[in-house]
């Protein structure tokens, strides 16, 4: 079975460690100590209860995430998140909540917002496709804003910030496909929102780290389940929590603290594995060229087109002989995506740079 497994560069959901599916299948009949699968106990019973704080912790330890800020486990994905995070910050201001679109993602969350509030796009880089990020200098970032949003990894067209922004009013970030891809300085955050089914976990959890002084600026007219303080004074216990991705995003957490060693670490590898991919495409520039400016490369989703179509066909079917899976562009990009999360073994990369320099020859 696992022989059977390909090098899965699909953008989401997406690839996990091995060691983690090895487990859930082994405690699938019978969680260790519980009688039960993790899919038939109560979300209140005391199994689960440790189960969600163990998430919790780990997570607190992997980011460092400091006693100012809460850790949500919320449903609805990243698109609920466009939503709440203007729902509860932003409905009722006075001042508009600043945007940088740096890619479809950015554009949807705009546009979720503004059915809230007021919104001020800072910046949006549609002229140049989503080619490359602006830095904080560029922009007129107000004190008074509701907030600034962002997306860290625009995971279509495969740009990424690489370092935390400081900036004077609530920073709000989409780190949907990214998220414990590096450490990050929690502390310059109000909120860091992402779905778990790119970098962390399966569909159906997404992960909100909240400052806490941000809470008290939720509605009380909000639906009860978009309200981000009735989740905070619940424990993410407010209704019945996603709890087999909780389960999970907890093992994914302890793969990064145990096998990985952290998220040093895991930046390293990544670092070394998009190292390999982008060297790859800039060996033969007459064959691959990469949507992303050089410095706004992610570390996530490596994009890239082809000189024709029918070679981008050809390249996709020898990837496939080769078990490399799920490598064909967003249909709004085109061209070829490898999404290299986390869970990406490096064996995977090196086997697609193989296939790219030898398809690059052979086409030359
Ligand atoms: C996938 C993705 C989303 C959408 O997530 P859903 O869970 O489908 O709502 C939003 N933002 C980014 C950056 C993504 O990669």
């Amino acid at each position: 079975m696992k022989e059977n497994r390909l090098y899965n560069f699909s953008a989401g959901p997406a690839v996990l460690p091995v060691s983690v599916l090895e487990t859930i299948r082994d405690q699938m009949l019978c969680l260790p100590g519980c009688g039960a699968s993790i899919l038939e106990i109560s979300h209140r019973s005391k199994q689960f209860i440790a189960i969600q704080e163990q998430t919790k912790q780990r997570l607190i330890r992997l980011l460092k995430i400091p006693q100012t800020h809460e850790v949500l486990f919320l449903q609805g994905g990243a698109r609920l998140q466009f939503s709440m995070v203007a729902m509860n910050l932003l409905r009722g201001s006075k001042s508009p909540a600043q945007y940088v679109v740096t890619g479809t993602w950015g554009k949807y969350a705009v546009g979720e917002a503004k059915k809230e509030g007021p919104v001020e796009v800072l910046y949006d880089g549609a002229d140049h496709g989503y080619s490359k990020l602006p830095k904080p200098q560029e922009l007129r970032i107000s004190a008074d804003a509701a907030y600034l949003h962002m997306t860290s990894n625009e995971t279509i067209q495969g740009i990424q910030f690489q370092s935390d922004w400081q900036v004077p009013c609530p920073l709000v970030i989409d780190s949907s496909s990214d998220f414990l891809y590096r450490p990050l300085d929690i502390a310059k955050y109000g909120i860091v929102y992402a779905c778990a089914q790119k970098n962390a976990g399966p569909a159906g959890v997404t992960v909100v780290i909240i400052r806490k002084d941000l809470l008290d600026r939720s509605g009380e007219n909000l639906p009860g389940y978009l309200s981000y303080r009735n989740h905070a004074q619940e424990d993410s216990m407010w209704n019945t929590p996603p709890t087999f991705g909780i389960y999970v995003m907890g093992l994914v957490a302890q793969w990064l603290e145990e096998s990985v060693g952290g998220l040093d670490a895991m930046h390293r590898r990544n670092q070394d594995k998009a190292q390999l991919l982008y060297d790859a495409m800039d060996r033969h520039p007459g064959m691959y060229q990469g949507h992303a400016r050089l410095e706004d490369r992610s570390l996530m989703n490596a994009t890239f087109k082809l000189p024709t179509e029918e070679l981008e066909t050809a390249f996709l079917a020898e990837a496939k002989k080769l078990n490399l899976d799920s490598l064909k562009g967003h249909r709004s990009v085109g061209g070829i995506r490898a999404s290299i999360y986390n869970a990406m073994p490096i064996e995977g990369v090196k086997l697609l740079v193989q296939l790219m320099d030898l398809f690059a020859t052979k086409h030359a």
